[in-house]
């Protein structure tokens, strides 16, 4: 499908899915959601059945809406299809097909849209991000100096300044030719996917394509594995792409000769590859090469690795969460078992759910950045643990009203933000 929109890519799948599928139910059987969900018990072949028959255009039963919304792109049921489908495509369709007939997603999507002005990304970055330090390109000029290497860390980076300082500080120690591309208003197009909204997904990702080419780069460094999926070649039309994209992992891995670790680090650490990275994209290689580079670590596997490994569940938190924390219980005591004193994550999704679980397991979640950061010397701290510790939107404010002064949004609209976080945490 060289040349072919978005759109048009996702209407040539739906029909493929439409024509191809043999209704067997194999990619359902697979699927590590289902048996957590109110479909355990349901036939494999009949559910899908009615997911096939909705989108040749019939009901939208409740079962449709709810393995649309509740499936997590884990990729699982990649590879299992008989017909030589690639079933993990029809969540997706089916959500964009939801909403094209009126449907309306889960409350939660619409508060991650980039382009809309109260949304998470944006006021979660105002509020922890302190203006002086912030170093990245928030508009692509018309015609930039040329870079070698164009950072993109995506919206989702924004929530965490502290680690997304920490791959600035990485970037510069490795002495490259590089601009990293930042703010929200460059969005991969990934949280409108997500929500079934199919035309800003794609306007979102070709005007991601057209700001990283303008600087001419031969790499585009991705930190989400999200953002990684969405300029696949399964998503997009990347035959054409004038740059590479590696995740900063296979990133860091290519030129770790370029990185001087400083602290040893002696603790016992296990990997987690993140559905969207290792199952659907088939890279494992370069986190491994990376934190085997740094002193004192020992690396141990967790029991299912590889393209068998855990999916941690949260993409299916919006629409299903008592399933999804059973998922990441799975991991969890995967981890425990393993004997890691750390586990390494390199999605910030399974990175704070896993976070949220691990109380009483006797291991640390860190981010790959985070590891890398400390061997080399580099920490900053966060502000949000602290934040929800006080739970006290009052002392917050006046504690981040530096940050807040120096962003787009008023005190007014973070104060409400806040209310809403405090309540839910
Ligand atoms: S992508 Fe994962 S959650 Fe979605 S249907 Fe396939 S196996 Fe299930
Ligand atoms: S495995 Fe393939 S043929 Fe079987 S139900 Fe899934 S998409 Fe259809």
């Amino acid at each position: 499908m060289a040349g072919a929109s978005f759109i048009e890519r996702m209407a040539h799948d739906k029909q493929e899915i439409i024509e191809g599928c043999k209704e067997c139910g194999t990619c359902l059987s697979v699927c590590p959601i289902r048996p957590f969900s109110r479909y355990a018990e349901k036939d494999t072949a009949q559910l899908q059945a009615a997911r096939i028959a909705f989108l040749k255009g019939g009901e939208a039963s409740d079962a449709v809406y709810d393995m649309a919304f509740s499936c997590m792109g884990c990729h699982f049921c990649k590879g299992v299809c008989p017909q030589g489908l690639n079933p993990a495509q029809t969540g997706i369709i089916s959500r964009m097909e939801l909403i094209r007939r009126g449907h309306a997603a889960p409350p939660a999507y619409s508060f991650a849209l980039a382009g809309e002005h109260f949304n998470y990304f944006g006021i979660m970055s105002a509020l922890l991000t302190d203006p002086s330090r912030k170093r990245w390109i928030t508009e692509a000029p018309v015609s930039p100096a040329h870079a070698d290497v164009v950072f993109f860390p995506g919206c989702g980076l924004h929530t965490m300044p502290d680690h997304l300082f920490a791959c600035l500080d990485i970037l510069d120690r490795m002495e490259l030719n590089h601009v990293t591309l930042g703010g929200i208003a460059h969005c991969c197009g990934g949280a409108y996917m997500l929500a079934g909204k199919a035309e800003e997904c794609g306007e979102f990702g070709d005007r991601l394509v057209q700001s990283i080419s303008a600087f001419t780069p031969h790499t585009a460094v991705l930190f989400c594995p999200g953002c990684m999926i969405r300029l696949s070649e399964s998503f997009f039309d990347c035959s054409g792409l004038p740059f590479r994209t590696m995740h900063l992992s296979q990133f860091l891995a290519e030129n770790i000769d370029r990185l001087k670790f400083e602290k040893p680090i002696r603790k016992t650490v296990a990997i987690h590859d993140p559905c969207q990275l290792g199952r659907g994209l088939g890279e494992f290689e370069g986190s491994r090469k990376a934190v085997k580079a740094i002193p004192g670590i020992r690396l141990v596997e967790l029991e299912h690795r590889g393209k068998e490994t855990r999916c941690c569940g949260s993409p299916a938190a919006q629409h299903d969460p008592a399933a999804a924390k059973q998922m990441g219980l799975l991991l969890m005591e995967e981890a425990k078992k393993s004997g890691a004193e750390l586990l390494v994550t390199q999605c910030l999704s399974c990175n704070r759910t896993f976070r949220g679980l691990a109380q009483g397991y006797p291991f640390e979640v860190v981010n790959f950045v985070a590891l890398v950061g400390r061997a080399l010397g580099i920490e900053y701290e966060s502000k949000l643990p602290l934040y929800l510790k006080w739970r006290d939107v009052d002392r917050v404010i006046e504690d981040a009203r530096a940050n807040i002064e120096a962003s787009a949004y008023t005190e007014q609209e973070v104060r409400f933000f806040l209310e809403l976080l405090f309540s839910m945490a």
